[in-house]
Protein backbone atom coordinates (compact mmCIF):
# COMPACT_ATOMS: atom_id res chain seq x y z
CA UNK A 1 0.00 0.00 0.00
CA UNK A 2 1.11 3.75 -0.62
CA UNK A 3 0.14 6.74 1.14
CA UNK A 4 0.26 9.62 -0.51
CA UNK A 5 2.18 11.90 1.89
CA UNK A 6 4.60 9.08 2.96
CA UNK A 7 7.84 9.24 0.61
CA UNK A 8 8.26 5.63 1.41
CA UNK A 9 6.40 2.14 0.84
CA UNK A 10 4.07 0.46 3.28
CA UNK A 11 3.29 -3.16 3.51
CA UNK A 12 3.64 -6.56 4.29
CA UNK A 13 5.98 -6.73 2.24
CA UNK A 14 8.58 -4.40 3.86
CA UNK A 15 8.34 -7.44 6.96
CA UNK A 16 11.83 -8.98 8.12
CA UNK A 17 13.64 -6.51 6.28
CA UNK A 18 16.74 -6.69 8.91
CA UNK A 19 18.60 -2.80 8.44
CA UNK A 20 22.21 -3.74 8.66
CA UNK A 21 24.44 -1.11 11.29
CA UNK A 22 26.09 0.51 8.16
CA UNK A 23 22.99 1.28 6.72
CA UNK A 24 21.23 2.56 9.43
CA UNK A 25 20.25 6.63 9.63
CA UNK A 26 19.07 5.99 13.08
CA UNK A 27 18.55 3.60 15.74
CA UNK A 28 16.13 3.83 18.30
CA UNK A 29 17.03 1.76 21.50
CA UNK A 30 18.68 -1.65 20.89
CA UNK A 31 21.49 -2.63 22.84
CA UNK A 32 23.50 0.69 22.46
CA UNK A 33 20.70 2.20 25.22
CA UNK A 34 19.48 1.47 28.86
CA UNK A 35 16.56 3.10 28.56
CA UNK A 36 13.86 2.27 26.15
CA UNK A 37 10.00 1.86 26.04
CA UNK A 38 7.20 1.20 23.46
CA UNK A 39 3.95 1.40 26.10
CA UNK A 40 -0.07 1.97 24.73
CA UNK A 41 -2.33 3.41 27.63
CA UNK A 42 -5.74 3.32 26.97
CA UNK A 43 -7.74 6.34 27.82
CA UNK A 44 -11.03 8.05 27.48
CA UNK A 45 -12.44 9.56 24.64
CA UNK A 46 -12.55 13.25 26.07
CA UNK A 47 -8.48 12.40 26.58
CA UNK A 48 -7.28 11.59 23.63
CA UNK A 49 -7.20 13.90 20.54
CA UNK A 50 -7.25 12.01 17.51
CA UNK A 51 -4.23 12.52 15.03
CA UNK A 52 -2.26 14.04 17.03
CA UNK A 53 1.48 13.61 17.29
CA UNK A 54 4.28 15.25 19.81
CA UNK A 55 7.88 15.16 19.58
CA UNK A 56 9.32 15.41 22.67
CA UNK A 57 13.68 15.30 21.87
CA UNK A 58 15.64 15.51 18.25
CA UNK A 59 13.65 14.32 15.64
CA UNK A 60 15.12 11.76 12.23
CA UNK A 61 16.29 14.49 10.39
CA UNK A 62 18.24 16.34 13.33
CA UNK A 63 20.83 13.32 13.85
CA UNK A 64 23.47 12.47 11.86
CA UNK A 65 23.25 9.08 10.18
CA UNK A 66 24.48 6.44 12.53
CA UNK A 67 22.99 7.71 15.15
CA UNK A 68 21.56 5.80 18.01
CA UNK A 69 18.99 7.75 20.66
CA UNK A 70 16.92 6.97 24.13
CA UNK A 71 13.83 6.36 22.89
CA UNK A 72 10.19 6.13 24.22
CA UNK A 73 7.16 5.36 21.94
CA UNK A 74 4.11 6.85 24.35
CA UNK A 75 0.52 5.73 22.17
CA UNK A 76 -2.99 7.33 23.96
CA UNK A 77 -5.99 5.24 22.65
CA UNK A 78 -9.81 5.57 23.43
CA UNK A 79 -12.52 3.60 22.08
CA UNK A 80 -15.85 2.82 23.26
CA UNK A 81 -15.02 -0.59 23.20
CA UNK A 82 -11.30 -0.27 24.13
CA UNK A 83 -10.20 -1.24 27.70
CA UNK A 84 -7.37 -1.63 29.83
CA UNK A 85 -7.20 -5.29 28.75
CA UNK A 86 -6.40 -4.60 25.41
CA UNK A 87 -3.54 -2.14 26.05
CA UNK A 88 -0.84 -5.39 25.70
CA UNK A 89 -2.49 -6.62 22.39
CA UNK A 90 -2.69 -3.36 20.69
CA UNK A 91 0.84 -2.88 21.74
CA UNK A 92 2.33 -5.64 20.42
CA UNK A 93 1.01 -4.44 17.16
CA UNK A 94 3.28 -2.16 16.72
CA UNK A 95 5.84 -5.26 15.43
CA UNK A 96 4.02 -5.53 12.66
CA UNK A 97 3.14 -1.73 11.90
CA UNK A 98 6.59 -0.84 12.16
CA UNK A 99 7.80 -3.47 9.89
CA UNK A 100 5.29 -2.90 7.15
CA UNK A 101 7.53 0.73 6.75
CA UNK A 102 9.61 0.15 4.06
CA UNK A 103 13.32 0.44 5.40
CA UNK A 104 12.15 0.63 9.28
CA UNK A 105 13.51 -2.31 11.67
CA UNK A 106 11.31 -3.40 14.69
CA UNK A 107 12.64 -6.31 16.87
CA UNK A 108 11.99 -7.20 20.52
CA UNK A 109 9.68 -5.88 22.56
CA UNK A 110 8.72 -3.04 25.88
CA UNK A 111 11.83 -2.22 27.23
CA UNK A 112 13.49 -4.13 25.28
CA UNK A 113 12.68 -2.35 21.79
CA UNK A 114 15.40 -1.84 19.01
CA UNK A 115 14.42 -0.35 15.77
CA UNK A 116 16.53 1.06 12.97
CA UNK A 117 15.65 3.63 10.14
CA UNK A 118 17.71 3.00 6.61
CA UNK A 119 19.76 6.14 5.13
CA UNK A 120 17.95 4.89 2.12
CA UNK A 121 14.08 5.96 3.35
CA UNK A 122 15.69 9.13 5.35
CA UNK A 123 17.11 10.03 1.54
CA UNK A 124 13.54 9.13 0.22
CA UNK A 125 12.36 11.64 2.61
CA UNK A 126 11.00 9.67 5.85
CA UNK A 127 12.98 12.21 7.64
CA UNK A 128 10.55 12.98 10.82
CA UNK A 129 8.59 11.05 13.49
CA UNK A 130 5.93 13.19 12.32
CA UNK A 131 5.23 10.87 9.20
CA UNK A 132 6.10 7.68 11.24
CA UNK A 133 3.70 8.61 13.58
CA UNK A 134 1.17 9.41 10.98
CA UNK A 135 1.67 5.59 9.40
CA UNK A 136 1.20 3.72 12.59
CA UNK A 137 -1.91 5.88 13.53
CA UNK A 138 -3.52 4.80 10.18
CA UNK A 139 -2.54 1.23 10.01
CA UNK A 140 -4.25 0.99 13.41
CA UNK A 141 -7.44 2.43 13.02
CA UNK A 142 -7.23 0.45 9.27
CA UNK A 143 -6.62 -3.00 11.20
CA UNK A 144 -8.53 -2.34 14.87
CA UNK A 145 -11.86 -0.27 14.36
CA UNK A 146 -11.84 0.06 17.63
CA UNK A 147 -9.73 2.23 18.14
CA UNK A 148 -11.75 5.60 17.39
CA UNK A 149 -8.76 7.66 18.41
CA UNK A 150 -5.04 7.87 18.76
CA UNK A 151 -2.51 10.27 19.60
CA UNK A 152 1.32 9.56 19.55
CA UNK A 153 4.21 10.71 21.65
CA UNK A 154 7.66 10.20 20.32
CA UNK A 155 10.99 10.58 23.24
CA UNK A 156 14.19 10.77 22.34
CA UNK A 157 15.16 13.56 25.24
CA UNK A 158 17.31 11.36 27.47
CA UNK A 159 15.98 13.12 30.82
CA UNK A 160 12.21 12.39 29.27
CA UNK A 161 12.70 9.19 28.71
CA UNK A 162 14.32 7.95 31.66
CA UNK A 163 11.53 9.30 33.46
CA UNK A 164 8.73 7.71 31.55
CA UNK A 165 11.04 4.63 31.48
CA UNK A 166 10.07 3.86 35.21
CA UNK A 167 6.31 4.71 34.43
CA UNK A 168 6.14 2.22 32.26
CA UNK A 169 8.45 -0.55 34.28
CA UNK A 170 5.46 -0.32 36.57
CA UNK A 171 2.63 -0.89 33.73
CA UNK A 172 4.21 -3.44 32.64
CA UNK A 173 4.75 -5.07 36.43
CA UNK A 174 1.29 -4.70 37.02
CA UNK A 175 -0.05 -6.55 33.60
CA UNK A 176 2.37 -9.30 34.61
CA UNK A 177 0.90 -9.47 37.89
CA UNK A 178 -2.65 -9.46 36.80
CA UNK A 179 -2.27 -12.52 34.94
CA UNK A 180 -0.71 -14.68 37.52
CA UNK A 181 -2.65 -17.26 39.76
CA UNK A 182 -4.40 -19.07 36.87
CA UNK A 183 -3.39 -22.85 35.99
CA UNK A 184 -3.14 -24.76 32.46
CA UNK A 185 -5.03 -26.98 33.81
CA UNK A 186 -7.93 -24.72 34.40
CA UNK A 187 -7.95 -23.18 31.28
CA UNK A 188 -10.03 -24.32 28.71
CA UNK A 189 -8.36 -22.94 25.15
CA UNK A 190 -4.70 -21.32 25.05
CA UNK A 191 -3.72 -18.94 22.78
CA UNK A 192 -1.45 -19.24 19.99
CA UNK A 193 0.33 -16.41 18.75
CA UNK A 194 2.59 -16.26 14.60
CA UNK A 195 3.14 -12.31 14.53
CA UNK A 196 6.90 -13.12 14.55
CA UNK A 197 7.12 -15.63 11.83
CA UNK A 198 7.80 -13.02 9.07
CA UNK A 199 11.29 -13.12 10.90
CA UNK A 200 11.00 -16.82 12.41
CA UNK A 201 8.68 -18.63 9.73
CA UNK A 202 8.41 -22.01 11.57
CA UNK A 203 7.87 -20.23 14.96
CA UNK A 204 4.37 -19.98 16.34
CA UNK A 205 4.26 -19.10 19.93
CA UNK A 206 1.53 -21.63 22.33
CA UNK A 207 0.99 -18.89 24.91
CA UNK A 208 -0.87 -20.68 28.20
CA UNK A 209 -1.87 -19.17 31.83
CA UNK A 210 1.66 -20.70 33.14
CA UNK A 211 3.78 -20.55 30.26
CA UNK A 212 3.98 -16.43 29.07
CA UNK A 213 5.23 -15.59 25.22
CA UNK A 214 8.60 -15.90 24.71
CA UNK A 215 8.66 -12.32 24.42
CA UNK A 216 6.92 -11.82 27.67
CA UNK A 217 4.50 -9.00 25.66
CA UNK A 218 1.40 -11.43 25.88
CA UNK A 219 -0.33 -13.33 28.59
CA UNK A 220 -3.12 -15.73 28.05
CA UNK A 221 -5.30 -13.01 29.20
CA UNK A 222 -3.96 -10.65 26.26
CA UNK A 223 -4.32 -13.92 23.87
CA UNK A 224 -8.06 -14.13 25.24
CA UNK A 225 -8.44 -10.45 24.53
CA UNK A 226 -6.93 -10.23 21.42
CA UNK A 227 -8.80 -13.51 20.06
CA UNK A 228 -12.17 -12.06 21.11
CA UNK A 229 -11.80 -8.69 19.13
CA UNK A 230 -10.27 -10.31 16.01
CA UNK A 231 -10.33 -14.34 15.93
CA UNK A 232 -8.87 -14.37 12.51
CA UNK A 233 -6.40 -12.31 13.40
CA UNK A 234 -2.37 -13.20 14.50
CA UNK A 235 -3.72 -14.21 17.94
CA UNK A 236 -5.86 -17.04 17.91
CA UNK A 237 -7.62 -19.58 20.07
CA UNK A 238 -5.98 -22.69 20.26
CA UNK A 239 -7.98 -26.24 21.18
CA UNK A 240 -6.07 -27.78 24.15
CA UNK A 241 -7.19 -31.55 22.72
CA UNK A 242 -6.14 -34.36 24.34
CA UNK A 243 -3.01 -33.80 26.93
CA UNK A 244 -0.85 -36.60 25.77
CA UNK A 245 1.47 -35.79 28.79
CA UNK A 246 0.63 -33.68 31.63
CA UNK A 247 4.06 -33.29 33.20
CA UNK A 248 5.60 -32.31 30.37
CA UNK A 249 3.11 -30.95 29.11
CA UNK A 250 2.34 -32.35 25.56
CA UNK A 251 -1.15 -31.27 24.10
CA UNK A 252 -2.60 -32.77 20.73
CA UNK A 253 -4.35 -29.70 19.78
CA UNK A 254 -1.13 -27.55 20.68
CA UNK A 255 0.89 -30.20 18.36
CA UNK A 256 -1.97 -29.75 15.31
CA UNK A 257 -1.79 -26.26 15.87
CA UNK A 258 2.10 -25.94 15.51
CA UNK A 259 1.85 -28.56 12.61
CA UNK A 260 -0.39 -26.75 10.44
CA UNK A 261 1.33 -23.24 11.21
CA UNK A 262 4.89 -23.93 10.70
CA UNK A 263 3.84 -26.18 7.56
CA UNK A 264 4.71 -29.51 9.05
CA UNK A 265 7.88 -28.09 10.67
CA UNK A 266 7.05 -28.69 14.03
CA UNK A 267 4.96 -31.71 14.72
CA UNK A 268 5.51 -32.19 18.58
CA UNK A 269 5.49 -29.60 21.59
CA UNK A 270 6.07 -30.24 24.70
CA UNK A 271 5.93 -26.91 26.59
CA UNK A 272 7.31 -27.26 30.17
CA UNK A 273 11.27 -28.45 29.04
CA UNK A 274 14.26 -27.28 27.24
CA UNK A 275 14.79 -30.72 25.63
CA UNK A 276 13.21 -33.19 23.16
CA UNK A 277 10.58 -31.18 21.76
CA UNK A 278 10.82 -27.62 23.56
CA UNK A 279 8.68 -24.65 22.31
CA UNK A 280 10.24 -23.40 19.42
CA UNK A 281 12.35 -19.71 19.83
CA UNK A 282 11.93 -16.61 17.40
CA UNK A 283 14.20 -14.06 18.05
CA UNK A 284 12.21 -11.84 20.63
CA UNK A 285 12.62 -13.75 23.52
CA UNK A 286 13.63 -11.95 26.72
CA UNK A 287 16.07 -14.29 27.72
CA UNK A 288 17.93 -18.37 26.85
CA UNK A 289 18.26 -21.01 29.36
CA UNK A 290 21.22 -22.39 27.94
CA UNK A 291 22.99 -26.15 28.94
CA UNK A 292 26.09 -26.18 30.96
CA UNK A 293 27.39 -29.72 30.30
CA UNK A 294 30.30 -29.39 33.07
CA UNK A 295 28.19 -29.47 35.63
CA UNK A 296 24.57 -30.81 33.83
CA UNK A 297 22.47 -27.56 34.63
CA UNK A 298 21.07 -24.47 32.65
CA UNK A 299 22.37 -21.40 32.87
CA UNK A 300 20.26 -18.36 32.02
CA UNK A 301 21.05 -15.47 30.37
CA UNK A 302 18.81 -12.06 29.50
CA UNK A 303 18.88 -9.81 26.74
CA UNK A 304 20.79 -6.70 29.25
CA UNK A 305 23.44 -8.83 29.79
CA UNK A 306 26.76 -7.69 28.75
CA UNK A 307 29.79 -9.31 28.18
CA UNK A 308 30.35 -13.37 28.53
CA UNK A 309 28.01 -15.47 30.00
CA UNK A 310 29.65 -18.36 32.71
CA UNK A 311 30.33 -21.01 28.99
CA UNK A 312 31.94 -18.35 27.90
CA UNK A 313 29.79 -16.94 25.15
CA UNK A 314 27.85 -13.65 25.43
CA UNK A 315 24.12 -13.36 24.63
CA UNK A 316 24.37 -12.04 21.05
CA UNK A 317 26.01 -16.00 20.05
CA UNK A 318 23.89 -17.75 22.13
CA UNK A 319 20.88 -16.06 20.65
CA UNK A 320 22.16 -16.89 16.78
CA UNK A 321 21.63 -20.57 17.86
CA UNK A 322 18.47 -20.30 19.86
CA UNK A 323 16.42 -18.35 17.63
CA UNK A 324 14.62 -18.82 14.03
CA UNK A 325 11.94 -21.08 15.11
CA UNK A 326 13.73 -24.46 15.51
CA UNK A 327 13.67 -26.82 18.23
CA UNK A 328 17.52 -26.87 19.61
CA UNK A 329 18.22 -29.04 22.31
CA UNK A 330 19.41 -27.08 25.16
CA UNK A 331 18.66 -23.48 23.91
CA UNK A 332 15.77 -21.98 25.07
CA UNK A 333 14.18 -18.70 24.83
CA UNK A 334 11.78 -17.45 27.32
CA UNK A 335 10.28 -14.39 29.17
CA UNK A 336 11.10 -13.58 32.49
CA UNK A 337 7.47 -13.81 33.85
CA UNK A 338 8.05 -17.82 32.54
CA UNK A 339 10.43 -18.46 35.14
CA UNK A 340 7.75 -16.89 37.84
CA UNK A 341 5.74 -20.13 36.89
CA UNK A 342 5.35 -23.24 39.08
CA UNK A 343 5.63 -25.19 35.42
CA UNK A 344 8.68 -23.13 34.73
CA UNK A 345 11.11 -26.13 33.24
CA UNK A 346 9.49 -28.81 35.60
CA UNK A 347 10.81 -31.41 33.56
CA UNK A 348 14.09 -30.53 33.48
CA UNK A 349 14.21 -29.82 37.34
CA UNK A 350 12.96 -26.08 37.31
CA UNK A 351 14.76 -23.93 40.05
CA UNK A 352 16.68 -26.85 41.06
CA UNK A 353 18.62 -27.51 37.62
CA UNK A 354 19.71 -23.76 37.23
CA UNK A 355 23.38 -22.89 38.00
CA UNK A 356 23.85 -19.47 36.92
CA UNK A 357 21.82 -16.17 35.51
CA UNK A 358 22.78 -12.90 36.10
CA UNK A 359 22.65 -10.49 38.95
CA UNK A 360 19.39 -8.49 37.43
CA UNK A 361 17.43 -11.02 36.48
CA UNK A 362 18.01 -13.13 40.17
CA UNK A 363 16.86 -9.40 41.51
CA UNK A 364 13.96 -9.13 39.36
CA UNK A 365 12.52 -12.45 39.90
CA UNK A 366 12.78 -12.21 44.13
CA UNK A 367 10.33 -14.20 45.89
CA UNK A 368 9.71 -16.77 43.26
CA UNK A 369 12.75 -18.59 43.10
CA UNK A 370 12.51 -21.15 46.07
CA UNK A 371 14.28 -19.63 48.89
CA UNK A 372 15.95 -23.38 49.62
CA UNK A 373 17.74 -23.08 45.96
CA UNK A 374 18.32 -19.13 45.41
CA UNK A 375 21.64 -18.63 47.35
CA UNK A 376 23.19 -21.76 45.44
CA UNK A 377 22.49 -20.18 42.58
CA UNK A 378 25.78 -17.52 41.73
CA UNK A 379 25.43 -15.10 39.44
CA UNK A 380 28.36 -12.98 37.54
CA UNK A 381 29.70 -11.52 40.46
CA UNK A 382 30.75 -15.15 42.33
CA UNK A 383 31.61 -16.76 39.65
CA UNK A 384 33.77 -16.46 36.11
CA UNK A 385 33.80 -19.30 34.45
CA UNK A 386 32.75 -23.33 34.81
CA UNK A 387 35.87 -24.52 37.52
CA UNK A 388 34.64 -21.30 39.46
CA UNK A 389 30.75 -22.56 39.06
CA UNK A 390 31.30 -26.46 39.95
CA UNK A 391 33.22 -25.25 43.27
CA UNK A 392 30.56 -22.81 44.45
CA UNK A 393 27.88 -25.23 43.50
CA UNK A 394 29.41 -28.04 45.38
CA UNK A 395 30.49 -26.05 48.28
CA UNK A 396 26.83 -24.52 48.28
CA UNK A 397 24.96 -28.04 47.69
CA UNK A 398 23.15 -27.25 45.22
CA UNK A 399 20.21 -29.75 44.25
CA UNK A 400 22.37 -30.41 40.63
CA UNK A 401 24.68 -32.39 42.47
CA UNK A 402 22.05 -35.06 43.24
CA UNK A 403 22.90 -35.57 39.52
CA UNK A 404 26.77 -35.67 38.82
CA UNK A 405 26.58 -38.75 41.57
CA UNK A 406 24.05 -40.35 39.32
CA UNK A 407 26.26 -38.94 36.22
CA UNK A 408 29.46 -40.84 37.51
CA UNK A 409 27.62 -43.63 38.67
CA UNK A 410 25.86 -44.37 35.36
CA UNK A 411 29.56 -43.74 33.85
CA UNK A 412 31.02 -46.48 35.76
CA UNK A 413 28.58 -48.83 34.82
CA UNK A 414 29.31 -48.04 31.75
CA UNK A 415 32.94 -48.54 31.44
CA UNK A 416 32.88 -51.86 33.71
CA UNK A 417 30.01 -53.22 31.08
CA UNK A 418 32.64 -52.59 28.30
CA UNK A 419 35.29 -53.84 29.76
CA UNK A 420 33.49 -57.04 30.59
CA UNK A 421 31.94 -57.25 27.11
CA UNK A 422 35.03 -56.28 25.04
CA UNK A 423 36.40 -60.23 23.31
CA UNK A 424 39.79 -60.97 24.07
CA UNK A 425 41.19 -60.21 21.33
CA UNK A 426 39.44 -57.06 20.04
CA UNK A 427 42.03 -54.16 19.42
CA UNK A 428 39.74 -51.21 19.87
CA UNK A 429 37.07 -50.19 22.19
CA UNK A 430 34.05 -48.83 21.94
CA UNK A 431 33.19 -45.66 22.79
CA UNK A 432 32.22 -44.87 26.37
CA UNK A 433 29.45 -44.20 27.21
CA UNK A 434 29.80 -40.95 29.13
CA UNK A 435 27.90 -37.43 29.04
CA UNK A 436 30.91 -36.03 29.71
CA UNK A 437 34.54 -36.34 30.83
CA UNK A 438 34.92 -34.34 33.75
CA UNK A 439 31.74 -34.40 36.04
CA UNK A 440 31.10 -32.22 39.27
CA UNK A 441 34.81 -31.91 39.75
CA UNK A 442 35.84 -36.03 38.81
CA UNK A 443 37.74 -36.84 35.75
CA UNK A 444 36.63 -40.74 34.84
CA UNK A 445 39.84 -42.12 32.77
CA UNK A 446 39.54 -45.76 31.05
CA UNK A 447 43.43 -47.40 31.46
CA UNK A 448 44.23 -50.56 29.21
CA UNK A 449 41.63 -51.21 28.11
CA UNK A 450 42.41 -52.19 24.28
CA UNK A 451 41.08 -55.67 25.57
CA UNK A 452 39.80 -55.45 28.64
CA UNK A 453 39.99 -52.74 31.46
CA UNK A 454 42.47 -53.05 34.13
CA UNK A 455 41.56 -49.97 36.02
CA UNK A 456 38.85 -47.54 36.10
CA UNK A 457 40.42 -44.47 37.80
CA UNK A 458 38.10 -41.54 39.68
CA UNK A 459 40.37 -38.98 40.81
CA UNK A 460 38.70 -35.76 42.28
CA UNK A 461 40.86 -32.76 39.71
CA UNK A 462 43.30 -30.32 41.86
CA UNK A 463 42.23 -26.99 41.95
S1 LIG B 1 7.30 -13.86 20.71
FE1 LIG B 1 5.49 -15.12 20.38
S2 LIG B 1 3.83 -14.09 21.45
FE2 LIG B 1 5.49 -12.62 21.24
S3 LIG B 1 4.94 -11.55 19.37
FE3 LIG B 1 6.35 -13.19 18.79
S4 LIG B 1 5.06 -14.91 18.22
FE4 LIG B 1 3.79 -13.44 19.33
Amino acid sequence: MSFEDIPVDVGVIYEGERIRWPDTHVELGGPRITDKFELVRYRSLDEVEDGKITIIGLDIKDVEPGTSLPFGLYIEVAGKEVEEDLEGVIERRLHDYFNFIQGFMHINQRYDIHMRLSKASVKKGMDSFELMGKVIQRLYKMDMPLIEKIQITFITDAEKVKEMYAEAREVYEARDARARGMKDDEADVFYGCALCQSFAPSHVCTITPQRYANCGAISWFDGRAAARIDPKGPIFAVEKGECLDDWKGEYIGVNEMSNEKTLGVVKRVQLYTAFGYPHTSCGCFEAIAFYIPEVDGLGIVDRDFRGKTINGLPFSTMADTTAGGTQVDGFHGLSIEYMRSPKFLQVDGGWNRIVWLPKKVKKRLEGFIPEDVVNKIPTEEDVTNVDELKEFLDEKGHPVKERWAALIEAAVEGAVEIAKAAPEEASILGPIPMMSATVGGFRIIMENARIHADKVIIRRIEK
